[in-house]
């Protein structure tokens, strides 16, 4: 099949290395020309250009721009594909981007293939990156059941654990469990900076091993992805940080009472409840 990737970044290129082993043939396009000829000597397309026209001929077309860049560049794809190709995104925030570009293509599926890692660019950018991933498909009642099942026969051909909710759910769910861990890892960095003697902070940062790597993972990411994060998906994001606020709020309390028995219930309850996120079988 004949593919067009509009946004040759992480995740983009990483589609482009995957599905031309799957023998599709990618037409990438990126803004800069030099991203172009980095993704062809990579191999991560057989065709690069700058201008959108270049994928007229793609069956299937993914949209891995930036959060905000997503509506525009389908309004401008729309304006010259014809009314078969079917238009997919990337998008870490669906609500959104569905809402905007549905409008200007009806042949539009949401997508968000749940994979990343804290660099951003091609570069950064590797084969297999979906595989054993979770794969978000976010139809609406409107959408042509033949557009999703395409970019779902796409996204289980890369190894991806497929999950289909509403635009709405989705952006929920990733709430919790991708973009306020964000924000919390982000605070958790800024918080250890406000260490005012200087020793103490320089023995925190020599010390800090597993359990800070780990925490501090997400925050110190992409720091454009994480505040579009925040602009596009706000209302379940401040719901989650409230929700959150209001946990840290009890542990504070509990630590100042020195009320060790409720904390302690609190923490077994962490432990006991966390290996329902991590550890979870995939559905599909
Ligand atoms: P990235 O590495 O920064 O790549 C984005 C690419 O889009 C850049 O290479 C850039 O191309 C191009 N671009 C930037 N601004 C643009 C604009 N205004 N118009 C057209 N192209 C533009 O970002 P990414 O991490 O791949 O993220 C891309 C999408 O994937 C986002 O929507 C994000 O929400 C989603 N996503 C990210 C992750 C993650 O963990 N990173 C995971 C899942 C989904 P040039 O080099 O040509 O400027």
């Amino acid at each position: 099949m004949k593919i067009g990737i509009v946004g040759l970044g992480l995740i983009g290129g990483s589609l482009g290395f995957d599905l031309r082993q799957r023998q599709h043939t990618v037409v990438g396009i990126s803004r800069r020309a030099e991203t172009g000829d980095l993704a062809l000597r990579q191999g991560a397309v057989d065709i690069a250009a700058t201008s959108l026209e270049a994928i007229a001929a793609a069956q299937l077309v993914f949209v891995c721009t930036p959060i905000a860049a997503v509506a525009p560049a389908v309004k401008q794809l729309a304006s010259f594909l014809p009314a078969s190709t079917v238009i997919t995104d990337v998008g870490s925030v669906k609500t959104h981007i569905v809402k905007a570009a549905s409008l200007h293509w009806p042949n539009f599926v949401g997508g968000h293939p749940m994979a990343g890692k804290a660099e951003a660019g091609l570069a950064a950018a590797e084969a297999g990156l979906f595989d054993q991933r979770p794969y978000v498909i976010t139809p609406t009642v409107a959408t042509p059941p033949n557009a999703i099942s395409l970019v779902e026969e796409v996204a289980r051909s890369l190894g991806c654990h497929l999950y289909r909710c509403p635009p709405e759910t989705h952006d929920r769910a990733v709430a919790w469990i991708s973009h306020l861990p964000v924000m919390i890892s982000a605070a958790l960095i800024q918080a250890c900076l406000s260490e005012s003697e200087l020793d103490v902070m320089q023995l925190a940062q020599q010390l800090a091993s597993s359990g800070f790597r780990d925490t501090s993972r997400v925050g110190g990411g992409n720091p454009e992805l994480g505040t579009m994060m925040a602009q596009f998906n706000q209302a379940a994001l401040l719901q989650a940080l409230q929700g959150y606020r209001q946990q840290l709020d009890q542990i504070i309390d509990q630590v100042a009472s020195q009320d060790w028995p409720t904390l302690q219930q609190t923490l077994q309850q962490s432990h006991q409840t966390r290996p329902q996120f991590v550890d979870r079988p995939p559905a599909h």
